[in-house]
């Protein structure tokens, strides 16, 4: 009977598959479908490769085993295995470090498929003795998780919330020269979700209002801040953020000099502090979600994008959670 080596009806998620037999026999066919490649394999290493069709195995087709295993035609050993170059879909998750340390939580679906069938054997199968896929699959997780928190805690927390579309951008480049190491093409990356503490969230919502992260940054807890605002009418005093940075110096820090003004001299009641250099800028009337970060429609109740609420106070401003007074404002919230 002739020896037939075929993967049978391989799984919608197998990207590999190795055949049980390790004697095979001159003669024997070999199957290899459509998106298959079969690669044979000896001690580790690789010898020679075939890609689909049905193979009568000669020592024609199979010439540096043939050279390694000698002119007879007696049976070798050798590892079959096959590797499916089809597309496959793997979630991901973890978490990670912003550069300011912000804890950041992430999630999502990535998009790969095989592209160099040796070199991928070589790293990745038989340079970590995986030969079965769902270790395969594992290990191709494990390695895009580690790529992505190692990139993402390259970027600060702003850029996270306000520039997630740049910052999957950038990360995907990377992440694509990470994968063709192994011989793996990352199609592509979507990053489904980042979501920070309670405690930087509220930090985001300051560093957004006030688009001064550095300020936000030396506070002790963001949430203090909020409540310092919120807590008395004279608070906020109608100027607007001017009343941030006093209210952010720490006690024991040097005065800080007075913003330059370009009028000179105390700038008037209700004067916007330009933004620090580096701040995100924020386009005139766009409103952002403090929660997300994605800009939401003006007047806007709940987030489009989130589903957060945003609570505002009567004159319309964004206030945070728990203020009693609005700190643009000084309005009572209800
Ligand atoms: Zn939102
Ligand atoms: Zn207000």
């Amino acid at each position: 009977m002739v020896q037939v080596i075929e993967w049978v009806n391989p799984g919608e998620d197998e990207i590999i598959w190795r055949y049980p037999n390790e004697v095979i026999k001159w003669g024997a066919q070999l199957i290899v479908h459509e998106y298959e490649v079969a690669v044979f394999m000896r001690d580790g290493k690789i010898y020679d490769v075939l890609g689909p069709g049905r193979h009568t195995l000669t020592t024609q087709n199979l010439p540096l085993l043939y050279r390694l295993v000698g002119g007879s035609n007696s049976p070798f050993k050798a590892t079959v295995i096959f590797v499916s170059m089809k597309q496959f879909q793997g979630r991901y998750g973890g978490e990670t470090q912003t550069r300011e340390l912000a804890p950041v939580k992430y999630y999502g679906v990535y998009w790969f498929k095989v592209a160099d069938p040796v070199l991928f054997i070589t790293e990745v199968v038989g340079g970590q003795s995986l030969y079965d896929t769902s270790d395969v699959t594992k290990f191709i997780r494990a390695y895009f998780n580690e790529g992505m928190m190692k990139h993402l805690s390259a970027y600060s927390i702003v850029d996270l919330f306000q520039n997630l579309d740049m910052v999957s951008t950038q990360v995907k480049v990377k992440l694509i020269e990470d994968f063709r190491r192994l011989g793996l093409e990352l199609v592509d990356v979507k990053i489904e979700g980042v979501n920070t503490t309670d405690e930087w969230r509220q930090r985001l919502f300051w560093i957004m209002q006030t688009g001064n992260a550095q300020a936000v940054m030396q506070m002790d807890t963001a949430k203090q801040v909020a409540a310092e605002l919120g807590k008395s009418e004279g608070a906020a005093m109608g100027t607007g953020m001017v009343i941030m940075p006093q209210l952010l110096q720490q006690p024991a820090q040097p005065a800080q000099p007075a913003q330059p003004y370009a009028g000179g001299g105390v700038p008037p009641a209700g004067y916007q502090q330009p933004a620090q250099p580096g701040a995100p800028a924020q386009p005139a009337g766009q409103e952002i979600c403090p929660y997300c970060g994605k800009p939401i429609p003006p007047g806007a109740r709940f987030c489009p994008y989130c589903g957060h609420e945003i609570k505002r106070c009567p004159n319309g401003h964004i206030v945070p959670e728990g203020a009693k007074f609005c700190p643009v404002c000084g309005a009572k919230i209800e």
